[in-house]
């Protein structure tokens, strides 16, 4: 059986790192513990291995078909929904009036991370569901809550999030689908939905589409969008499921992914489509926002989930594949050597590992913060920094697992290309991570034009502060002086950048001001993962010393990781600096025109 993710690094990183396990002392937690975790995440695992990694590439090669307006997907997402149901992965975070477990975010993401490195497409009907029922549970009416929780907690009932519309991608506030009250409890929708994940399957009974809309005479942009409830069949007084005029007009053939359709929806061909507003009208994209975050979050993790498939993928056949001599051999009658002998394979798969492990670390550190908000320990700072956060832990890992992917095919040299082996695949899958759920473009206008400047800078300065707190404590520690040193210039690098970039926004010229703003986000990337690698370091080394066997290989091989981030992929950030600050507006600056010949 192939390894797609490492229980010892996912262990390492949930306790001896952030000490996860200190969230049981909070009331909200407390019927959990470390053994209750562990029980959670190595049934995750086993489940993924055993029943979603076996079906990986199958799905792929028999993505869904549309067949007279009906989506047909493979047949075990209706048994994957069932059961996940019936043993409650899909509401497992939930509170327990709604019937959840009420595990942490941090062991959530966990599961996702196993889920999404064993199958991800398979994994993206649970989680789109979790998160349209979770915009239910905290904006919908009660009699919303009875009527939809149940079925889609049950995995009966598909959840979607449908936002995208033909001429409104990024731009939401685009968003032209109309809703018409009818003074009798629900509105009438008209408009059409395009890229809606999962948005038709014959594997569950109905469709619950969490769906953005504008009510007649609402605001035009963002103040005048609403949500509603638009099932595919809505619910009878006496509970039949009757047709609610959302017609799947077709689907999509992708690059990867092929799991799961993505769907052309038309509501209201024949008049009669109902939607049901939750919350109040015009204040449906804050709504959305929830999901939007949560969904980010988890694109950062399925790109993670992905990307560390693929390095044990490459890892493997690197340790079996003989090729080649060591350079220093002369003798061509000496043995052929296992690739992962040579220096340069070595160098592609530490550029694996540092960015995988780098990146899981940053989503898990966001995570305990997600949970520390809500268990009310200085909520309103951890709530910041975990906001400014976001961008990099969804963009992060998607921009970089897109090279990281090619490296693991760059490992298997030619059969890398070839689909008997799986990181074909994963290159195609990971594609998706940079367009979905907004942009990278999309990520680095939120991340400089809304998260560094919010509440004065706040969240920013307390990001900051998390960050030279590791710089400090690992400054007292002899061997990883110098990387505390490197993070502190690389820190102060990223702080003129910013000040830089500010100092434009001053002049009122915003279109300057955010040009570049995809670059700062690499920047911060790279800073951030390398503040998640000196954290680790610091555990590592300290745990060095009394480490036998196993273990003491992974502290080294994580020291050495370490090394490679702060030798390869940091001095990048000095480079990226420089460029914000001498591009001058050279992108404004250039002519549509002057693209043509
Ligand atoms: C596989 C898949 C699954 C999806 N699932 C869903 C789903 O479940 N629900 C849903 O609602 N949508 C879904 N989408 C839609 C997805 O969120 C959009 O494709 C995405 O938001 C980008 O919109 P667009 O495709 O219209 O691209 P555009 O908005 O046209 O963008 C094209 C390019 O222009 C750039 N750009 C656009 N505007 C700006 C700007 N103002 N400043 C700078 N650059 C800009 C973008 O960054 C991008 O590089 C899915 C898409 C795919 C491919």
């Amino acid at each position: 059986m192939e390894k797609v993710v490492s229980r010892r690094n996912i262990k390492f990183l949930l306790y001896e790192v952030f000490g996860v396990e200190d969230l049981t002392k909070y009331e909200y937690f407390e019927d959990h513990s470390q053994e209750t975790f562990d029980m959670i995440i190595d049934t995750a695992y086993k489940l993924g291995m055993d029943f979603m990694y076996p079906v990986f590439q199958e799905m792929d090669a028999n993505p869904p078909e549309y067949v007279d307006g009906i989506v047909k997907t493979h047949p075990i997402v209706k048994t994957t929904m069932r059961d996940f149901g019936r043993d409650g992965w899909i509401n497992a975070p939930m509170a327990y009036e709604y019937g959840g477990q009420q595990i942490p975010q941090v062991i959530q993401n966990v599961i996702q991370f196993i889920f999404t490195a064993s199958n991800y497409s398979l994994g993206a009907y649970v989680s789109l569901t979790r998160g349209a029922a979770d915009l239910i549970v905290h904006h919908g009416s009660q009699e919303q809550k009875d009527l939809y929780l149940e079925k889609m907690f049950a995995g009966e009932w598909q959840g979607t999030m449908a936002l995208t519309e033909p001429d409104a991608g990024s731009s939401l506030s685009d968003i032209k689908t109309s809703a018409e009250d009818t003074g009798e409890g629900y509105y009438k929708i008209k408009g059409q939905k395009i890229f809606i994940s999962a948005g038709d399957t014959d594997a569950v009974d109905n469709t619950i589409h969490m769906m953005l809309g504008r009510i007649k005479g609402a605001p035009a942009g963002v103040k005048g969008i609403s949500l509603f409830i638009v099932p595919k069949y809505r619910i009878k007084d006496n509970g039949d499921l009757e047709y609610n005029d959302v017609f799947c007009a077709g689907i999509e053939h992708k690059l990867g992914y092929k799991g799961s359709p993505i769907c052309q929806l038309s509501m209201g061909d024949e008049g009669d489509c109902r939607g049901y507003l939750v919350g109040e009208a015009n204040k449906g994209l804050a709504y959305m926002f929830q999901m939007m975050n949560e969904k980010r979050i988890g694109v950062g993790i399925g790109a993670t989930g992905k990307a560390t498939a693929a390095y044990y993928a490459a890892l493997e056949y690197a340790n079996q594949r003989l090729q080649g001599r060591p350079l220093n051999e002369k003798d061509p009658n000496s043995p052929q050597i296992p690739i992962i002998k040579h220096a340069d394979v070595k160098r592609m798969l530490l550029f694996q590992r540092a960015i995988c492990e780098g990146a899981l670390s940053l989503a898990l550190q966001n995570a305990k913060y997600r949970d520390l908000v809500k268990v009310g320990e200085d909520a309103e700072k951890f709530d910041l920094i975990s906001d400014l956060m976001i961008p990099v832990v969804k963009t992060y890992p998607s921009e970089m697992g897109i090279l990281t992917t090619s490296t693991a095919i760059q490992c298997l040299g030619g059969y890398g290309f070839c689909r008997d082996f799986p990181v074909e695949q994963y290159y195609r899958d990971i594609r998706i991570d940079t367009l979905h759920e907004g942009t990278t473009g999309v990520q680095g206008q939120d991340l400089l034009g809304r998260k560094v400047t919010m509440k004065g800078g706040k969240a920013y300065q307390l990001a900051m502060e998390e960050v030279r707190k590791t710089i400090e404590e690992a400054a007292s520690i002899d061997e990883l002086k110098a990387y505390a040193a490197q993070l502190k210039d690389a820190q102060q690098v990223f702080s003129d950048v910013t000040d830089y970039l500010l100092a434009i926004k001053e002049t009122g010229d915003k279109e300057k001001f955010q040009a570049d703003a995809s670059v700062y986000l690499e920047m911060a990337g790279v800073l951030f993962i390398g503040w998640q690698w000196l954290l680790q370091a610091v555990v590592a080394i300290k745990a060095l010393p009394t480490a036998i066997d196993v273990d003491k290989n992974f502290y080294q091989g994580k020291l050495m990781t370490c090394q490679y981030f702060f030798k390869y992929e940091m001095p990048k950030l000095e480079s990226l600096g420089k460029t914000l600050k001498t591009s001058d507006g050279l992108t404004v600056a250039m002519n549509a025109a002057l693209f043509e010949d």
